[in-house]
């Protein structure tokens, strides 16, 4: 008979899954470690691709830590920590996603053999960010001052990014695209996306180009508008030139044929006055981000007005910044003034595809850079790989801050996190000392890429370390150590700072976790009772 008071008491649902103490962290960490594991083999110029394919069969090609861990759809609640590990580095500067998830395995693994010696989690939280802050600290002070005129620091920055990616063989090319676009946007405000890349299939990766204002992926609207125009005086409006709303239904009863032909020549007479307004206000193009009706196009060819429409928000936000102009809702609103200023405006064809060219603007606060290459595929990369060299480019001149790679700043940070450890007693001595080895994961993976023996080059770039060779890196072409700063292999500061952080973060994080409470699946919602047999 069942004691009264022996019965088992359910504080959860029945469906909840519960994982506490030892179990949740194994899990945790293992889960976390397969992340960091499956990123592994990309890292470095000799890091290998991934070819994903998405349930629609759409195949993507990529050495992108970032979109490999997107792709991936990821369930793990761990897991996913990780892979915003990968996602806020990539917000906030484009590039150092793969290191940042490897180096957030490495912490974990590292902890793990710290808690089988049983170490607290407490304690090598403590310990990590002990480390992390030294680091920090380090970094500051190894890191080089850099400034716009370092055109061949910026570009060596440019090519260390693109170095073993689909971007590699024309890197030279691309790299100094990438130099001439920052020149031309830089002011004290600008932002990365104030490069803008667009993507065109055809013609090879050397053809690529940098037009100094935007491309728009629309042709003129009629055949009759003119191909070029000179001197151009933009409207950029984000009001229809189109009498109907047809958002709004309305009935219009007609009794007689006379009354049908007055209400057609009411709407002609309203697109021509539309059109006046735009011609009132010397404007020889019109962006515009709503419909154009047809009759309008005609009166506007006619005037040898060119037009585009249905442009996205975002180009008409980005022509406004390139041009000067203003974008307007209202056309009563158009004067000479609001009208954005382009040396050309342009239809362009490539292919069987058209577009339109808006260049040559004067001091532009937006340029494109004009991607092309054999396939899809292979353009996709490319712009993965332009847009982590721009954001590197960014992130070092804001900062204006830079470190040598190829493994040097985390040999150094880990010699100086060693030297650090020395100065600690206790247990938090221990996970200091793990925080060190858990950097050399990065020279170490960037070794094992390439076909070298990890031990030996690691023994050597040590020995140049501890005689104060500060960038001693690894040549992963020829297998020796190399002063990474001398071959121009140079990354932005804020690549190893964000890194730092935000992979300690997610270890502290994820370690401090003992248990594991998850709701289970929603069912596939019930028929409501009497539908059931219905479908
Ligand atoms: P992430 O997503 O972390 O940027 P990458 O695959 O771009 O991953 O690899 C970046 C690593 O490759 C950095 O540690 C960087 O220093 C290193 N690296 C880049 N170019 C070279 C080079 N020429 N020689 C050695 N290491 C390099
Ligand atoms: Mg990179």
């Amino acid at each position: 008979m069942a004691d009264k008071n022996n019965q088992p008491i359910f504080v959860l649902s029945e469906d909840m899954v519960r994982d506490s103490g030892k179990k949740a962290q194994k899990n945790n960490i293992a889960a976390a470690k397969i992340v960091a594991e499956t990123v592994r083999t990309t890292l470095g110029p000799k890091g290998m691709d991934k070819m994903l394919v998405d349930s629609m069969g759409d195949v993507t090609v990529t050495n992108d830590g970032v979109t490999i861990l997107e792709e991936m759809q990821i369930e793990h609640p761990a897991a996913k920590m990780i892979v915003e590990v990968a996602k806020t580095q990539e917000d906030e500067i484009g590039d150092g996603t793969t290191t940042a998830v490897v180096f957030a395995g490495e912490l974990l693994k590292q902890a793990e053999g710290l808690l089988e010696k049983r170490i607290h989690p407490t304690v090598i939280a403590k310990g990590y960010r002990q480390a992390a802050e030294k680091a920090q600290a380090v970094l500051g002070s190894i890191a080089e001052k850099i400034s716009i005129k370092d055109e061949d620091i910026i570009r060596k920055i440019a090519i260390t990014a693109m170095t073993g990616k689909g971007a590699e063989a024309s890197k030279q090319v691309l790299s100094g695209i990438v130099v001439n676009a920052i020149v031309s946007v830089y002011d004290r405000k600008f932002e990365r996306s104030d490069i803008r890349i667009e993507k065109k299939v055809g013609s090879s990766v050397e053809d690529s180009e940098l037009i100094s204002g935007i491309v728009i992926d629309k042709e003129k609207v009629h055949s009759g508008m003119p191909d070029l125009v000179e001197e151009a005086r933009i409207a950029l409006l984000d009001v229809p030139l189109e009498v109907r709303n047809t958002e709004i239904d309305a009935k219009i009863s007609i009794t007689d044929p006379s009354q049908m032909q007055d209400f057609i020549d009411m709407e002609e007479k309203m697109l021509r006055k539309m059109v006046d307004k735009v011609i009132k206000s010397k404007a020889n193009v019109i962006v515009c981000q709503k419909g154009i009706d047809d009759l309008a196009q005609h009166y506007l060819a006619k005037e040898g007005i060119y037009a585009v429409r249905r442009v996205k928000a975002s180009d008409m936000k980005a022509l406004a910044k390139a041009t000067g102009g203003k974008i307007l809702n209202n056309l009563n609103d158009l004067s000479e003034t609001d009208l954005g200023k382009a040396g050309t405006v342009e239809n362009v064809v490539i292919g069987d595809e058209e577009m339109t060219h808006i260049k040559n603007c004067k001091d532009p606060k937006t340029v494109t850079i004009l991607v092309r290459g054999g396939t899809e595929h292979v353009i996709a990369e490319i712009k993965r790989a332009l847009e982590d060299a721009i954001g590197d480019v960014t992130a070092a001149l804001k900062e204006g801050k830079v470190v040598a790679g190829a493994g040097s700043t985390e040999s150094e940070l880990a010699k100086e996190i060693r030297g650090y450890a020395a100065s600690l007693s206790g247990r938090e001595q221990l996970a200091v000392n793990a925080f060190a080895e858990a950097l050399d994961v990065i020279p170490n993976t960037l070794a094992e890429n390439a076909g070298l023996d990890p031990i030996n080059v690691l023994a050597e770039m040590k020995a140049a370390h501890d005689k104060d060779k500060k960038w001693a890196g690894i040549n992963v072409f020829t297998g020796k150590v190399m002063d990474a700063w001398e071959n121009g292999v140079i990354e932005p500061l804020k690549i190893k700072t964000q890194a730092i952080s935000s992979a300690t973060e997610v270890a502290v994080m994820i370690l401090r976790i003992d248990d594991v409470i998850a709701a289970g699946k929603p069912e596939t919602p019930q028929m409501p009772p009497g539908m059931d047999g219905m479908m």
